[in-house]
């Protein structure tokens, strides 16, 4: 296997052209690799500047989980403290981790900062939605974000081998003269996204919130939902 390090975007989309799986830390296709066979060529984002920012309202996609810290907002930097264990987040990305794995516990975080994808296409970099970026695969060069008013993180005890364990993101962020509520929750493998304005008090907003896609919650995952946003409300400037 051929490893590729660009270190301009022309020279990625050159590499990629010539058919270069993205690779990150490989610690999910390491052993899969060695099951089915190397490809004859990688290409790894980590000497290329576009995908190693890490800002208030940018993180690339070759950064490495253990990097990640108070640059970017309380709900990422406490989603990627939460990933695995000390050695993978030492090794796995941003890219590998909300392209690449099943678990994504980076998603709800940057789903509810409003994120943008920035995608490597053949002929140019692309900024579109991260949804489907995600659902798609496309070659992550980063994600990019308005820096919220505030944001929080949960992620609840798991059982070894059973589902994944409950994660809830929220955040509020300036629309306008308005506040608006961002929540995002990863019940099983599945992630919910609701927003809804947070200018009434923190009943009003809850109400609102039952009246999306997170009705379906159990009861345990809303009671996360409502300890979270209550929490955030008491943190707003103003509170
Ligand atoms: C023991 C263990 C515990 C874990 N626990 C958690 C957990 O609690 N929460 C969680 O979310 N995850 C968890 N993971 C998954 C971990 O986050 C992934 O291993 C990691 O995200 C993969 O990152 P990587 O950089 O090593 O990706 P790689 O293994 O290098 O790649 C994985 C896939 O992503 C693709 N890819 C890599 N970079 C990009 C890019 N820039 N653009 C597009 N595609 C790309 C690759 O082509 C490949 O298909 C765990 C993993 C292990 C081994």
């Amino acid at each position: 296997m051929l490893l590729h390090l660009p270190t301009s975007v022309p020279e990625a989309q050159e590499f990629m052209a010539q058919g270069a799986v993205p690779v990150g830390g490989a610690t999910l296709v390491w052993a899969t690799w060695q099951r089915d066979g190397f490809p004859e060529r990688a290409m790894s984002l980590r000497n290329l500047p576009e995908a190693n920012a890490i800002e208030r309202e940018a993180l690339g996609a070759a950064v490495v989980l253990n990097r990640i810290d108070d640059r970017v907002p309380e709900v990422l930097r406490r989603a990627a403290a939460g990933v695995g264990t000390g050695a993978v987040r030492r090794t796995a990305t941003v890219g590998g981790n909300l392209v690449g794995s099943t678990l994504r516990c980076l998603l709800p975080a940057a789903l509810v900062l409003g994120s943008r994808a920035i995608t490597l296409e053949p002929d140019r970099t692309h900024e579109t939605d991260l949804a489907e970026a995600v659902a798609k695969q496309h070659l992550l060069l980063g994600i990019r974000w308005r820096e919220p008013l505030v944001s929080t993180y949960d992620k609840l005890p798991g059982e070894a081998g059973g589902p994944p364990p409950l994660v809830v993101a929220a955040a509020v962020h300036a629309a306008d003269e308005r506040r608006l509520l961002r929540v995002a929750v990863r019940d099983g493998h599945q992630v919910l996204g609701a927003n809804a304005p947070f200018d009434g008090g923190t009943g009003a907003a809850l109400h609102a919130l039952r009246e999306t896609d997170l009705a379906a919650l159990h009861p345990e995952a809303w009671e996360a939902v409502r300890r979270q946003v209550t929490g955030l409300a008491g943190r707003l400037p103003g509170a």
